[in-house]
């Protein structure tokens, strides 16, 4: 295909208004303008960037987008999605951290992830979700290929630009793979000033003509100030040639979709979606969704939000780090940087939330976990602002109390109310969604009928009345330990264990305590005059009432984990504690996605055991057979012990996952969080159901 230029435009001719700017740095309507299926007016943007080297413009059309949500009216109901690739060593993404340009919170936002170092995709929502940031981390074309493409394909990407260094032909295919048919792609040339003008013009020609293969306009665009022919408009694929590129992506997407097909992401149903909660989970989603514009009617037992699990006063919020840093290690770690950016959105949105970020100090409390910690410390390269080694003496210091041991030191960590966390996420997305609340209403079965989803609940506190709420397109669990309450959901492998948190008076020395402590359980710094510590850890308990037994275990656990003389300060004889009860998986992931059809599986699997497959055939066919889910019906729940970490980015997730987006998500990480993953795990190594 000839690399033919019809049209060369100087974008300060074509945009008057831009012309100040045009010759240094062109803005994001300038840039685009060209593009047709990126239009300045299209109310959804979705945009991905493959940048090598210059951060200039980035971090102007970043800055640009902020104060114009920020600002104009017209422009507060225009999202832009911008997906950056960027390499894990590179500096590109520390240079655009540091960017003069660049506003805050962006600005910070992007440096917490850069200095994290953790790859995957890095959610940042900004301007109410406005201006939405996904930071793709690693190898490009390793996190290209992990993404899934979206279930809408008005929700794949629109447009890409990316500059030539940084472009080759199996990146450009994984584009196409995750892009609308009609996308453009411009690419930037001439980006680096050293570089061999000859073989760069070669370089470019070649890639122009692979970009145009995989069906895409290809724009060539020269940004640099001198020259004023800033893009060039190169030929656009044939009709026939297009037809071939688009049946080469979607046998990509499909090859994706087989291999994954044991893990359904179906995306949710077009009308209003119900959801059945009341704490961590269900708030985050009912953000997410109302920051999406979407209808939800939210229904809670209790009379307000936030009184089961997610009512304890304070709640530590850091990583779970394994030594292997397996894909659970790698979610609670992109968990943590989303929940804090989740609450800071909070706070500057006007919402109290009694919280400190003062670190949390992980120590040993037996051999055991010494070893385990020590395994966790010296497996990883972790990054600085993540977790750092400390030796007792450093910890002493961090502290404000004596500690023996070496240990883990995690700086952005610490404490935040969970109730008045929730609370605020719930208040949140009433303030910006159409979300119609039900409180005092228990739902006691729900139905699925004639394609909708209709609830059954007594509403009014315990005498009550019974009312039937419906018809709802999607209806979403995400109701704690009542999760497996329905015939639907009655089989997932989870497990409720009841905790209780013992409430201490703040007293000399232990009130100097100015990092959360973390060994075998929990101690936080004093709020309101109290420090918690905990929990304990029953399964199945019969009963959730306070435990003089479980108040005298929680001291135990001090005791045994610090010998301080700061540890005799620990008093709990006021007999003041919390019980809740955490839904706990056997991997410590949540669950979250598509519910899975139980009694379908089983079926199926009866049938299949019939058919004498070999162990490698069965693989297979559980690998590649989609597996079965209740239409419309979708899981949020199982955080466990931390969910305050792990719950906001799984809502975010599913709220995704609901509306067919590109997943901010690796498949490694869809697969560890879906809730069937417990039967499929065996079903794949041709074990019994
Ligand atoms: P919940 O907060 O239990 O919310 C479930 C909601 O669903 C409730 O509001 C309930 O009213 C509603 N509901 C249930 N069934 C129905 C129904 N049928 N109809 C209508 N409404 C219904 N995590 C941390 O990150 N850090 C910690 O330090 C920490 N400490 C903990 C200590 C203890 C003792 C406990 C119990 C948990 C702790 N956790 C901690 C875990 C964390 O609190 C939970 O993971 C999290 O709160 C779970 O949130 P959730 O929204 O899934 O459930």
């Amino acid at each position: 295909m000839p690399n033919i230029p019809l049209r060369v435009n100087s974008l300060a001719t074509e945009h008057p208004n831009n012309a100040q700017n045009s010759d240094k740095m062109p803005t994001f309507d300038a840039i685009f303008s060209h593009l047709s299926a990126v239009k300045s007016q299209n109310s959804h943007q979705i945009i991905a960037l493959l940048p090598s080297h210059d951060t200039n413009w980035p971090a102007a059309l970043i800055t640009e987008r902020l104060t114009q949500a920020g600002s104009k009216q017209h422009l507060q109901k225009q999202h832009l999605h911008l997906h950056l690739f960027a390499e894990h060593q590179a500096t590109w993404l520390k240079t655009l951290a540091e960017n003069e340009s660049l506003s805050s919170p962006a600005k910070e936002q992007i440096k917490a992830i850069y200095d994290a170092r953790v790859s995957g995709c890095h959610r940042l929502k900004l301007a109410n979700a406005r201006l939405i940031i996904d930071i793709h981390l690693g190898d490009p074309l390793s996190q290209l290929k992990d993404l899934v493409a979206p279930s809408l394909a008005s929700q794949a990407i629109q447009g890409w630009l990316a500059d030539t260094q940084a472009t080759d032909e199996a990146l450009i295919w994984q584009m196409a793979r995750l892009s609308q048919d009609n996308a453009e792609f411009l690419l930037l040339e001439n980006v680096d000033v050293n570089l061999d003008k000859t073989s760069d013009n070669a370089n470019t020609n070649l890639l122009t003509q692979l970009i145009i293969k995989a069906g895409f306009t290809c724009y060539r665009l020269n940004l640099s100030p001198e020259d004023d022919q800033l893009v060039t408009l190169a030929e656009k694929p044939s009709l026939a040639s297009q037809d071939i590129a688009m049946v080469e992506r979607r046998a990509l997407r499909r090859q994706q979709l087989d291999k994954f097909a044991f893990n359904p992401l179906t995306q949710g149903r077009e009308g209003e979606t119900a959801i059945i909660g009341g704490g961590v989970a269900s708030a985050n989603l009912a953000l997410s969704l109302a920051e999406r514009g979407k209808k939800v009617s939210f229904f809670c037992m209790d009379k307000a939000p936030g009184e089961q699990a997610s009512g304890n006063k304070q709640g530590a919020i850091y990583p779970l780090l394994t030594p292997e840093h397996s894909s659970l290690s790698h979610y609670f770690l992109q968990g943590y940087l989303f929940s804090r950016q989740r609450i800071k959105q909070l706070l500057e949105a006007g919402h109290e939330i009694p919280h400190d970020f003062c670190g949390v100090l992980q120590t040993g409390h037996d051999e055991r976990s010494h070893k385990r910690l020590t395994k966790i410390i010296n497996a990883q390269p972790w990054a600085e602002s993540i977790a750092l080694p400390v030796n007792a003496s450093q910890a002493t210091a961090l502290a404000g109390v004596s500690i023996e041991h070496q240990g883990l030191y995690y700086p952005l960590a610490g404490w935040v109310s969970p109730q008045a966390f929730t609370r605020a996420a719930i208040i949140q997305a009433e303030r910006l969604g159409t979300q119609t609340s039900h409180y005092q209403c228990q739902v006691t079965a729900i139905r699925f009928e004639s394609q909708q989803w209709y609830l059954r609940a007594v509403q009014g506190g315990q005498d009550g009345q019974e009312v039937e709420f419906g018809p709802f397109a999607n209806l979403v669990l995400a109701n704690g330990r009542h999760l497996t309450d329905f015939a639907q959901t009655a089989r997932l492998p989870i497990s409720g264990f009841r905790g209780q948190v013992s409430h201490i008076p703040a007293r000399a020395p232990l009130k100097d305590l100015k990092t959360v402590l973390c060994a075998h359980g929990y101690l936080t710094p004093a709020h309101d005059k109290l420090h918690c510590t905990g929990a304990s850890y029953v399964k199945d308990a019969s009963n959730l009432d306070y435990s003089a037994v479980e108040q005298v275990e929680n001291l135990d656990k001090i005791r045994t984990s610090y010998g301080g003389e700061w540890t005799k300060a620990v008093d709990i004889t006021g007999h003041s504690a919390r019980v809740g009860v955490r839904m706990v998986t056997r991997d410590h992931a949540p669950m979250m996605g598509c519910a899975p059809d139980f009694e379908a599986i089983s079926a199926t699997y009866l049938n299949h055991q019939q058919t004498k497959k070999s162990t490698k055939e069965s693989a297979k066919y559980w690998q590649t057979t989609p597996a079965s889910v209740h239409q419309g019906l979708f899981i949020l729940g199982g955080l466990g012990s931390r969910g305050l970490t792990s719950g906001p980015l799984a809502a975010e997730i599913l709220a995704a996952q609901l509306c067919g987006e590109l997943l901010p998500a690796t498949q490694d990480i869809l697969a560890l969080l879906n809730p069937n993953r417990m039967w499929m795990r065996k079903l794949i190594k041709g074990k019994a159901l």
